[in-house]
């Protein structure tokens, strides 16, 4: 690691109380401040509401898997799928949820393929967040992340309009929820 270093230190994501602690970033060059500001909140207040929305995910994932979607009774119908007969994108999500509960992909994007798709995506994001917060820096520091953000979040969109429209098709197999 090289490169400018303020107070003498070179630091690693430590937390190191006072001094202002500045290493290159890698990629660009660019100052990244390995430390918060002095003003930043405690690491306890920083991981709270990661830590709180993790829980409850796992929870109602746990949730989801032990109460079974597939018997009627237990989960509100969608609105769209009672109202127009037709599949939102959320539509099958329960049940997606449920089959990767017990392990079973297959069924799981027979039901639902975004949650599947965003599965992955939601752990290696949720992991992001937490070292950041960890780290008290914030999940934007990383270059990748501020080249990539933007272009992806619309790729998310078209992927779900896309998504929407082609399972309510009724000659695309396997995209639909399977309710009728
Ligand atoms: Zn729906």
């Amino acid at each position: 690691m090289s490169g400018n270093v303020v107070s003498g230190n070179v630091v690693s994501g430590n937390v190191v109380s006072g001094t202002a602690n500045i290493v290159d970033n890698v990629q660009t060059g660019a100052p990244v401040p390995t430390q918060p500001s002095p003003g930043q909140p405690s690491r306890a207040r920083r991981m709270f509401w990661p830590v709180t929305g993790i829980a409850g995910l796992i929870g109602a994932s746990a949730y989801i898997g032990m109460v079974d979607p597939n018997q009627a009774g237990h989960y509100p119908l969608c609105p769209l799928k009672y109202l127009m007969g037709a599949d939102c994108p959320g539509c099958g999500g329960l049940r997606s949820v449920h089959s990767l509960m017990h392990g079973d992909v297959v069924g799981a994007v027979d039901h639902n393929l975004l949650v599947v798709l965003a599965f992955p995506i939601a752990i290696v994001w949720l992991t992001l967040l937490l070292i950041a917060r960890w780290r008290g820096q914030p999940i934007a520091g990383s270059t990748w992340v501020r080249k990539w953000a933007t272009p992806l979040a619309y790729a998310a969109v078209a992927l779900v309009v896309v998504f929407t429209i082609a399972r309510n098709l009724s000659f695309v197999p396997f995209l639909d929820s399977g309710l009728s």
